[in-house]
């Protein structure tokens, strides 16, 4: 495939950067900055190809758009992946590099942690550009954006609760809910605990026996093995390790009335959102869901307030009702809707037109 059919008209612009010295290979994608500037973590990641890395950001960088739209938002989409293996060829040299990069495109790409690098890493590129977020908070950032995360499923459950009892409150009621739990690392454990003190009912897994062990013993939740997890019967299921194990194998398995959880990616492919309409299951858009880190950072770009960037969260409850509500008037799925429901907001705020005055400096 030529280099520009991957783009299929969609991005605005990607960027190659490369830095022999350090071994810096780096591709940045702005899918959007309809909005604001795009934001987007950094992957580090030994993908097979270099075409695999191009497809990945580009993805990545689209799916950042409509997060950043439906969390209300001033930012539009980006992401970037560095094509190698964090585990041995992350380098300071490397990282400062690649700062150097990200700050020559003016502020219209920000960066952030994501898979295979760390908020260190962050602090790094932060002496190169002022255009990263998730930096440490003696830097004035937010840092770890985990518990936001867990904060905003936990707000999205109560919304499908309240979905689910015909509410227009999107504050619901969990408690009496059974909760399976899937991948108890740093968001998941603390959904767990949340849960727990709402009167959930709560069983976890993870392939970690450790991390089971942690959980059960702090929140007295159940457990099931890794193999069983997905039919277990329950009202919902959360997904809060890998990406793509809503699939043709598991959908059919399943034994919940709602899906809402935090990891990325969770249908293997879009068929996946109709198969689970078709089962009477609720999907909550992952999107949607796990917005809660992305709008805890984007809350430090401009210094960070905790109880700003927490009432922000609490309305992701807001947000997904909306796209339940959407979906059920219109007879779509739930990830039709709240992509609607973006590109509604994309396309009404980028249309108001600027008011010109005359310079004053
Ligand atoms: P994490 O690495 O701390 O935890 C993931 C957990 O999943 C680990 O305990 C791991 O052992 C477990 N796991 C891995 N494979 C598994 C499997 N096959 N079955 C069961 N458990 C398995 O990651 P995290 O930060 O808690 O993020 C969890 C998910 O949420 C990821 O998909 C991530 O992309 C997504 N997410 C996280 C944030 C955030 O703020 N951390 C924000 C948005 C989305």
């Amino acid at each position: 495939m030529e280099l520009f059919d991957h783009l299929a008209g969609e991005y605005e612009q990607v960027v190659w950067c490369h830095h022999p010295p350090t071994g810096l290979r780096a591709i940045v994608a702005i899918h959007s900055t309809a909005l604001g500037p795009s934001l987007g973590g950094t992957r580090y990641y030994p993908y097979a190809t270099e075409e695999d890395a191009l497809v990945d950001v580009l993805r990545l960088a689209k799916g950042m758009t409509y997060k950043s739209a439906l969390a209300g938002l001033d930012l539009g989409g980006g992401k970037a992946v560095i094509i190698g293996d964090p585990q041995t060829a992350k380098t300071e040299a490397l990282l400062r590099a690649y700062g150097r990069f990200v700050d020559s495109l003016g502020g219209r790409y920000l960066t952030a942690e994501d898979v295979g690098t760390t908020q260190a890493d962050m602090d790094i590129i932060r002496r190169e550009t002022p255009c990263v977020t998730g930096v440490s908070r003696y830097l004035g950032g937010s840092g770890d954006p985990s518990d936001a995360t867990a904060h905003g499923v936990w707000w999205a459950m109560r919304a499908v609760a309240a979905h689910l009892e015909g509410s227009a409150d999107h504050e619901g009621d969990l408690s009496g809910y059974h909760v399976v739990v899937v991948g108890v690392g740093k968001v998941g454990s603390l959904l767990c605990r949340l849960l727990v003190q709402s009167g959930a009912k709560v069983t976890v897994s993870d392939v970690n026996p450790a991390a089971v062990e942690r959980v059960v013993a702090e929140t007295g939740a159940a457990a099931v093995g890794t193999g069983e997890a997905y039919a277990t019967e329950c009202d919902f299921l959360a997904p809060c390790a890998l990406g793509g194990t809503l699939n043709d194998a598991s959908v059919p398995a399943l034994r919940c009335r709602a899906v809402v959880g935090a990891a990325n990616n969770q249908l293997a492919h879009p068929d996946v959102a109709l198969k689970l309409t078709e089962r009477g299951i609720v999907y909550a858009p992952d999107f949607v869901v796990n917005a809660g880190g992305v709008i805890d950072i984007a809350d430090g770009l401009t210094g960070y307030h905790p109880d700003r960037a927490e009432a922000a969260v609490r309305r992701v409850g807001a947000t997904t009702l909306a796209v339940l509500a959407r979906a059920a008037e219109q007879g779509t799925t739930t990830v039709a809707a709240a992509e609607a429901l973006a590109e509604q907001r994309i396309a009404a705020v980028s249309g108001v037109a600027r008011i010109r005055t005359y310079p004053r400096s």
